[in-house]
């Protein structure tokens, strides 16, 4: 991995305009929860957009009808916290300890490695995804990254 010291923020209006005219597309909403205080984080850039990118797309994809997709983002103790979060289908119970494996997909055009690759990703930066989800309310994704990376 290649990392930097960068602007979350940065990265986060890079990724939300990237996706923000499929969301429209789709007749959905893609916005940042109000305004934040510019994070740093150092991390692999490129890895980071691509884990952010899965997430938000894997939330447009559960919105049945006009729905909502919600990223913020926050500095605590030696984490940063970003939350993706969707107001869509939401996951089974009987799902819920499958979706990070490999090609597991409910979706008919799905690889099923979107989450996988979030995870390894996540955990490559020393980091955690954890999940939250009711079924017909919505699903809520975090992540922890450690602000900063050891070296070795
Ligand atoms: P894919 O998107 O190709 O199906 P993923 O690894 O990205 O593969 O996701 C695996 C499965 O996890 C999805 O098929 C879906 O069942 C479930 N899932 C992931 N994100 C969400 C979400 N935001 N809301 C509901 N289900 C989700
Ligand atoms: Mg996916």
């Amino acid at each position: 991995k290649q990392i930097t010291c960068f602007s979350l923020n940065q990265l986060m209006s890079d990724v939300l305009s990237l996706l923000e005219p499929k969301a429209l597309l789709m007749g959905h909403e893609l916005t940042p929860a109000a305004p934040q205080e510019d994070v740093e984080i150092e991390a692999d850039p490129e890895q980071i957009k691509q884990v952010l990118i899965n997430l938000i797309q894997n939330g447009l994809e559960a919105l049945t009808k006009k729905g909502k997709v919600e990223v913020g983002w926050k500095r605590t103790d030696q984490f940063v916290v970003i939350t993706v979060k969707d107001n869509g289908s939401g996951i089974k119970p009987e799902d819920f300890s499958r979706i990070f494996d490999p090609f597991f997909t409910t979706k008919g055009d799905g690889t099923g490695m979107g989450l996988s690759i979030c995870q390894r990703i996540i955990s490559e930066h020393g980091g955690q995804i954890t999940v939250n989800s009711r079924p017909g309310r919505g699903t809520t994704f975090q992540l922890y990254l450690p602000e900063r990376q050891s070296r070795q």
